[in-house]
């Protein structure tokens, strides 16, 4: 799975970049005939082709999967249940509890019939639908519903619904912007695993899966995991959405599918009636309503060009990442899931570079177990093995937010409580997961990573709690590996500033420029106003990294670099010139990467880089790049092979009117 709070920097490929709210050229009116979902099949009309001739709308989002794809909407109507508010008398209380155990169970099971059915190349989905059944028995939950229907006798529906509805606004206010794509998933999460749950309690309880007669495109106001699994063997040409962002379930689970997707499309409902013929450009995340002959024309050759491309780079993804003069880099993974790690390698990782372990205190109630975060990271690590993981201690607070820690209300989380200083205000917190990730060190290569150091006193309190744990676990008679590499994130300029001298107390470091953006600009990293001076590309950045780099040389540790910059590949070859050799990111960026640094030498991106040091502004570096770099890459920063045309008995069907 990608970075999920990852900042896009301002150089990066059209196709990453989010275009903001939808825009339609023509407004028009259209007949609402949505069919229901999953509640209801859809209607497809007979012959979608036999359209009027009608104005072409473009509407705006931004791009979920590549691929461009044509071909007639299915539109999929609203996906909450139905249900009637009613009051319970005394005596049907312990019925309703009854009935709310059941629905429970049904839900679970009805999730646990979609994994069964999930095709192999899905893996990551059934993570998530675990977590979802999981979610499902969540104390939180059940505890608000039973005080529902207890104390307000509520029917089991109408307590399921209100219980949904405050665990939400526990997330805070709804933004427009979608101030932070992460929260909005996770509120997603629980209205997901709720309407589950209702859907049970009202009697709809299988999962009434889309069945497309024909090949179309899905448009939804959002498709859940299960959704979207459930028309895995369905001819779906492509997904629009009117939620989400390119870290969504919905766009995951597309480019897992190969599939186009354009998420974010905020009045695609409004916009698009079922057999309207669509282009889906999942490449700049356009969608054409009523496109003209030659837009589809257009269409069908990018989308052509864009599979040679995608078959090109993927035949290519386990070779090795060497620059055109030979020199070796490491392109690992970041990973929030276990499931993605099988995907990484998939990808051609060579390891992890960064495991997200908060994702795992994230969505609960309880605080996970040492053996059931033991689990987790051996899992990992036996998935990549013989290659590294690079675990990371927990990062909660700032943007990634934990109801199971007992936070102090702060005006500015993200200088506040977060990552290594609230591990050391919880220590008890801290030693469960030092010891699962001791014990996970016993079945491959474990490094160990401390995110967000500002101070060595930082380091030097996580070397003793680590000297700690593993004595508890040598205790236990528990296997581990006696010595574990312990490095930091650099991501605050603090540690950046002083890299020289905290090269001596950690093994390696790994900068994180989406922090170190942050708090070097003091641009707040979810801000969307401010979003386009957040740039990785400014000076004052790049002068960062390189004295971080010059500083791992001389004192002889490895440096790597996580932030979202490095899936760019206009930053990945500077990022070369600046003295890194190792790069982690999402694991579909690995196979395009790989292909950007075949294609420069280790002297260019120098002299890049050292051009780029001496410029004044981030906008000046981006020209700098577009100049010198972007020519050898255009096939990369567009999605699509200029090279390669387009062979028509490949081509799909001309569908003109
Ligand atoms: C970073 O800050 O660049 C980083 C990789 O960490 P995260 O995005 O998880 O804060
Ligand atoms: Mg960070």
């Amino acid at each position: 799975m990608p970075d999920r709070r990852s900042t896009p920097p301002k150089g990066t490929r059209a196709s990453e970049r989010p275009s903001g709210a939808a825009d339609a050229h023509v407004a028009k009116e259209l007949p609402s005939n949505a069919s229901a979902f999953p509640g209801a099949p859809p209607s497809i009309p007979s012959s979608v082709f036999d359209l009027d001739i009608q104005d072409a709308i473009t509407l705006k989002g931004i791009a979920g999967s590549p691929g461009v794809a044509v071909g007639p909407a299915l539109v999929l109507g609203d996906l909450r249940a139905f249900f009637v508010r009613r009051h319970v008398h005394t005596a049907q209380i312990p019925q309703e509890l009854e009935r709310v155990q059941q629905g429970v169970e049904v839900a679970q099971s009805t999730l646990k019939a979609v994994d069964a059915r999930m095709p192999k190349a899905m893996r990551e989905a059934s993570a998530i639908l675990e977590a979802y059944q999981m979610m499902l028995s969540d104390p939180t939950l059940h505890d608000l519903i039973s005080a529902k229907i207890r104390k307000e006798k509520k029917c089991a529906e109408w307590a399921v619904s209100e219980a949904s509805e405050e665990i939400v606004a526990m997330f805070g206010p709804r933004e427009s912007g979608d101030r932070d794509a992460y929260i909005s998933e996770r509120r997603h999460d629980v209205e997901f695993v709720c309407d589950r749950l209702l859907r049970a309690l009202v009697g709809e309880e299988s999962h009434h899966a889309v069945r497309l007669e024909e090949p179309m495109i899905v448009v939804a106001r959002d498709l859940s995991p299960a959704d979207t699994a459930s028309m895995v063997r369905e001819p779906a040409l492509a997904f629009v959405t009117c939620v989400g962002t390119r870290t969504s379930h919905t766009s995951i689970m597309a480019r897992a599918l190969e599939i186009p997707c354009v998420v974010g499309v905020s009045n695609a409902l409004e916009q698009i009636r079922t057999g309207d013929i669509l282009v889906v450009d999942g490449l700049t995340g356009q969608v054409f309503v009523h496109p003209t002959d030659q837009s589809i024309r257009d269409a069908r050759q990018r989308s052509e060009q864009h599979l040679a491309f995608a078959r090109r780079l993927l035949s290519a993804r386990h070779k090795p990442a060497v620059t055109a003069d030979g020199v070796a880099l490491a392109l690992k993974a970041n990973v929030e899931l276990p499931a993605e790690a099988i995907l990484a390698v998939d990808h051609g990782a060579q390891g992890i570079g960064l495991y997200r372990t908060e994702f795992l205190y994230i969505d609960r109630t309880t605080q996970p177990g040492e053996d059931e975060q033991y689990e987790v990271y051996r899992a990992i690590v036996e998935a990549v093995s013989p290659q590294a993981v690079t675990l990371r201690t927990f990062d909660i607070g700032g943007d990634k937010f934990a109801s199971t820690f007992q936070m102090p209300a702060e005006m500015n989380p993200a200088l506040g409580l977060r990552a290594v200083r609230l591990a050391l205000k919880q220590p008890e917190v801290f030693l469960t997961q030092l010891r699962a990730m001791v014990r996970a060190s016993a079945h491959g290569d474990v490094r160990i990573m401390v995110p967000m150091v500002s101070s060595v006193h930082e380091m030097r309190e996580v070397k003793r709690l680590i000297a700690q744990a593993r004595e508890q676990v040598r205790a236990r008679g528990q296997a581990f590996e006696e010595h574990i590499p312990l490095g930091m994130m650099i991501e605050v300029p603090a540690a950046a500033i002083m890299a020289d001298v905290f090269a001596r107390e950690a093994e390696f470091f790994s900068l994180g420029t989406n922090d170190l953006v942050q708090y070097a600009l003091a641009i707040d990293r979810a801000s969307q106003s401010l979003a386009a001076q957040a740039s990785p590309f400014d000076p004052a950045i790049l002068r960062m990294i390189k004295f971080v780099t010059e500083a791992g040389k001389t004192q002889k540790i490895p440096v790597s670099l996580c932030g979202a910059m490095a899936s760019d590949p206009l930053a990945a070859c500077l990022l070369i010139g600046l003295g890194l050799r190792e790069l982690s990111m999402e694991a579909a960026a690995i196979p395009e990467i790989k292909e950007a640094v075949r294609r420069i030498t280790v002297p260019e991106a120098e002299a890049i880089a050292e051009q780029a040091l001496a410029c004044d502004s981030a906008d000046a570096v981006e020209e700098l790049l577009a100049r010198e770099l972007a020519p050898r890459l255009i096939d990369l920063l567009a999605g699509i092979a200029e090279d390669i045309p387009p062979t028509r008995s490949s081509m799909p069907p001309s569908n003109e009117t």
